[in-house]
């Protein structure tokens, strides 16, 4: 007996991280073991933000390649594309009606957008939450796995929740429960810092990626002792490494005992035998791309099932001619 439904949406952003992995992919895998999980890579939000869709498509399909390969169960699991079930844009129509738009600009988050794009503050961008609401409520999600900090965001949905229950005198649409997940390492690698390490890259990559990592900038001799407590290297070794082994970094490295170089290079390995059974698994999916796609396309079917029955409990709750 499963404990609820999760939904967690993330941009088609391409090959995955390592930083992905540790503050999303990861946890999504894992819940499934508890929960019915709906996954979804939400194109359309990217929309708000990108200044080309030209390689949309493909960064859609390695996103689905580096989940499936991470152990995400697409007959257990729905994995599905955003757009693909349209519904969802009519749930963000009506939902919108029931959002005041000072709330929306008053967001922190969108008023960082505002800061990065001054250029583009697109309509969508606006109403970002609120397609957001829509994708959670859509699927009756009880349950939104989050990072500490996005959780304004599903505060935001549970309100919009409120209000639609209460203009409408129904109780139609669920308020999500966030479950905060831990985000252990997520926030140390980025693409647009250029630090990250991707899931798919091969050993040589990964290890050539790991050395030119930051460590301790007050030890620059390899005789200087360092500090592994502000070092990311360090970090990294807790979560990949023997605890025996991250003992001995942790004693060695106050002491000068091991340098940096060695340091680097027994976390990489570590690294790349964590991440060999997963390459392995992307390299056989990858061998049949059309696979795929058949998983995003059955995924999406069974989500518009799903949607299709909240949106004719929505329609009939607004009062919506039918
Ligand atoms: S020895 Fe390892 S933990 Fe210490 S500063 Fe160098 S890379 Fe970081």
């Amino acid at each position: 007996m499963k404990k609820g439904r999760v939904f967690s949406g993330a941009r088609p952003t391409g090959r995955q991280h390592l930083g992905n992995y540790l503050g999303a992919i990861k946890n999504y895998v894992a819940l499934q073991d508890d929960y019915d999980c709906v996954y979804c890579i939400v194109d359309l939000h990217a929309l708000t933000t990108l200044e080309t869709t030209q390689d949309l498509r493909q960064n859609t399909y390695e996103m689905a390649l580096d989940w499936l390969a991470a152990g995400i169960r697409p007959l257990e699991s729905i994995v599905f594309i955003q757009s693909n079930v349209p519904e969802v844009t009519e749930l963000h129509t009506i939902l919108s009606m029931v959002t005041p738009l000072g709330k929306l600009t008053d967001l922190p988050t969108f008023k960082e957008k505002i800061r990065q794009q001054p250029h583009n503050i697109n309509y969508g961008l606006v109403g970002y939450p609120v397609l957001q609401t829509a994708d959670i409520t859509l699927y009756k999600a009880d349950t939104v796995p989050v990072g500490i900090d996005q959780a304004p965001h599903i505060e935001f949905a549970r309100e919009t929740v409120r209000s639609f229950n209460f203009a409408y005198h129904t109780n139609v649409l669920i308020e999500p429960q966030m479950k905060v997940i831990g985000t252990d390492g997520e926030q140390k690698m980025s693409k647009s810092l250029d630090n990250h390490i991707e899931l798919a890259a091969t050993p040589a990559e990964t290890l050539k990626r790991v050395m030119s990592m930051v460590t301790d900038p007050a030890r620059i001799r390899r005789t200087d002792p360092g500090n592994p407590d502000i070092c990311n290297v360090y970090s990294f070794h807790k979560i990949f490494s023997a605890p025996e082994e991250v003992q001995m970094v942790n004693v060695e490295c106050r002491r000068a005992g091991i340098g940096c170089v060695d340091c680097k290079k027994l976390m990489a390995r570590n690294l790349n035998t964590t991440l060999e059974p997963f390459r392995a698994r992307r390299a056989e999916l990858e061998e049949n791309p059309d696979g795929v796609w058949d998983v995003l396309r059955d995924g999406a079917r069974r989500a518009r099932t799903i949607a299709q029955k909240t949106m004719d409990e929505v329609r009939e709750a607004v009062g919506l001619p039918s």
